[in-house]
């Protein structure tokens, strides 16, 4: 993603202190309700880190996107320029023509020995786990989930051209799913001192439902009531077609975009927080 207004982000040295629970710390609470299968979650996301770097066009790319269609309810590819693939599956609601999207890129940044834990494979982790365990016809809108190629700007691509050159897949999705009823986008999801504020651009009504989500289930405290700056991402080309987009982002995150975004960077814990919130702000949705 590509931070905008030129915002300087300093990178906050991790203390290796025991993570902090008061508010607008990161969060350390444990979910109170259990909707969602962090155990499971997690072994997706050891899944595909264990099939090293993974950039949009590579073979491991490829072979985790095989993956992900036979994980995914429904799954099936939708075709993205440049012999790219966007994964989908679906869970139906109980009214028709109603739906809401639900992403997370599964490409990682081309870069020499990066996996991606938290970059990539957090939130696709999630979105997985979240599709099979949404059980059909329980909310009103179907739930369309797309797992987005393309995401990152291929190697020796300036920053400044993210939107032309990266969200590859996510702005083909936005042009099929313009009629969604919203979109979330799960991005940074899982890393160890994960603290969720809600990302600039997001959709204010739809944050506060999530952040209500999420107290409800016992993990109110990774969502404190701040904002961070805007960052252009996969629900930026949603939000260009009118689709109201929430990003969960933690941008506080020392390992963007270097090697050690491995599985020392993320947890189950952060991950379990994730998913519990999303499928709490799911099932308010009617
Ligand atoms: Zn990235």
């Amino acid at each position: 993603m590509q931070v905008l207004l030129g915002a300087v982000f300093v990178a906050l040295v991790v203390s290796g202190a025991l993570p902090l629970s008061s508010d607008g710390k990161p969060g350390s609470g444990v979910a109170r309700v259990n909707r969602f299968d962090g155990p499971a979650a997690w072994r997706l996301v050891k899944m595909q880190v264990d099939l090293g770097p993974r950039p949009a066009g590579s073979a491991a790319s490829r072979k985790l996107a095989a993956r992900l269609k036979k994980l995914l309810p429904h799954g099936h590819y939708q075709a993205v320029p440049g012999g790219l693939r966007n994964v989908v599956g679906r869970v139906p609601g109980r009214e028709r023509g109603r739906y809401v999207v639900v992403g997370a890129h599964y490409d990682t940044k081309d870069i020499p020995g990066f996996v991606g834990a938290n970059d990539g494979a957090g939130g696709t982790a999630a979105l997985v786990q979240l599709a099979r365990q949404l059980r059909p016809r329980t909310i009103g809108p179907a739930v369309v989930f797309v797992a987005f190629d393309g995401e990152e700007t291929p190697r020796g691509v300036p920053d400044d051209d993210f939107l032309s050159a990266g969200v590859r897949g996510s702005r083909v999705a936005a042009r099929v799913y313009r009629r969604a009823q919203a979109m979330i986008l799960l991005d940074f999801v899982a890393d160890r001192q994960l603290s969720l504020p809600r990302e600039g651009s997001s959709d204010q009504t739809l944050w506060a439902r999530l952040r209500k989500a999420a107290q409800s289930a016992g993990v109110g405290s990774y969502f404190p009531a701040s904002s961070e700056e805007t960052i252009e991402d996969d629900h930026t080309p949603f939000q260009q077609r009118g689709v109201p987009a929430i990003d969960l982002i933690d941008w506080d995150f020392p390992c963007w975009h270097k090697t050690c975004d491995n599985l020392s960077a993320v947890s189950e814990r952060s991950l379990d927080a994730s998913g519990e919130a999303v499928m709490g702000l799911l099932r308010t949705l009617g």
